[in-house]
């Protein structure tokens, strides 16, 4: 069994490290908000007050934060994980955080340590199934070296080089992050034709985008219970498939708009599903 450092305890990463404590490995977690690591603390793993004290001796680091810049302030900023990292040490950043970013992480490694990527698709009840997919950008040999750990997490496929899972993964929530505003849009439409929105929800569910269509619906007529990803997240990941090159004045690029002027209208910690309601709020 690995010893296993797990940094961030959000919605995904405290089900993700829940599993891999259940699987028997020695885990130690950190999150900023320490109250998260509570519940894992009563089911037996190490609670580390700071991310130094958690990579301290592991083999694996296991990075799920917001994004990017989250992820170095923990392993490079003050207090952090870097200086403690063991010779031999990888960190596999799971965070949705962008090909740039796990370049330039991976670029400022001590040397006898790597970091490969490895983000996730699928949200919390594959998280805590253990039936995520996950993207590896890494060299054979680094993919060898997390495949077994990541296992437990779901279906682990080596997909390239450093920054090829970060890139993949930007290209699927493209389309999870873009869809929902497609769907607030065409649902504004039909409350403008005076069509009945039941109606408009069930032809939906029947069409193209059924899956998530049926999703946000549900999380829309429940006030967006329970959130799975937040609205903020989901812009983030907008925004980066732009900065990594996605058309500037396209479609993905629209949806960003919008999702930001959710965002700016306070919606930023509600589920993403809340941009269907902001949109047939609008006037
Ligand atoms: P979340 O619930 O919002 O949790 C975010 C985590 O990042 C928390 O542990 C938070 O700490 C930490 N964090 C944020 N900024 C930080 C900073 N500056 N320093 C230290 N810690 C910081 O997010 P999530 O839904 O678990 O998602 C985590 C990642 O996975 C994101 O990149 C997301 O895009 C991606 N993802 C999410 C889903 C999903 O369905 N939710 C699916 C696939 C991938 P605090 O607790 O202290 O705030």
């Amino acid at each position: 069994m690995a010893r296993i450092a797990f940094l961030g305890l959000g919605r995904m990463g405290v089900l993700m490290a829940g599993r891999l404590l259940a699987a028997g490995h020695d885990l130690t977690v950190w999150n900023r908000t320490a109250a998260k690591a509570e519940p894992l603390a009563r089911q037996g793993a190490k609670v580390a007050e700071d991310p130094a004290g958690a990579v301290d001796g592991a083999e694996l680091v296991i990075t799920m934060l917001a994004d990017g810049d989250a992820v170095d302030e923990v392993i490079f900023g003050t207090g952090a994980g870097a200086a403690k990292l063991a010779a031999g040490a990888t960190v596999v950043e799971m965070s949705t955080s962008g090909p740039e970013a796990v370049r330039n992480l991976r670029a400022k490694m001590p040397e006898g340590t790597t970091l490969v990527d490895a983000p996730v698709k699928g949200t919390l009840p594959q998280a805590e199934g253990g039936t995520l997919d996950i993207y590896v950008g890494g060299t054979e040999a680094e993919f060898a070296a997390v495949r077994e750990v990541l296992s437990v997490l779901g279906n682990p496929v080596r997909v390239g080089e450093i920054g090829a899972g970060a890139s993949l993964k930007l290209v699927v929530n493209a389309i999870t992050a873009t869809v929902p505003v497609l769907i607030g849009e065409a649902m504004a439409l039909a409350d403008r034709m005076g069509v009945d929105a039941g109606t408009a929800w069930d032809a939906l569910a029947a069409s193209a985008v059924g899956g998530m269509a049926r999703r946000v619906r549900e999380q829309t007529a429940d006030d967006g219970q329970p959130i799975t990803f937040s609205l903020s997240l989901a812009a983030k990941d907008l925004r980066l498939a732009l900065e990594a090159g996605a058309a500037a004045e396209g479609v993905i690029a629209a949806a960003r708009r919008e999702l930001g002027a959710a965002e700016q209208a306070g919606l930023g910690e509600r589920d993403f599903s809340a941009v269907v309601t902001h949109l047939r709020a609008q006037d």
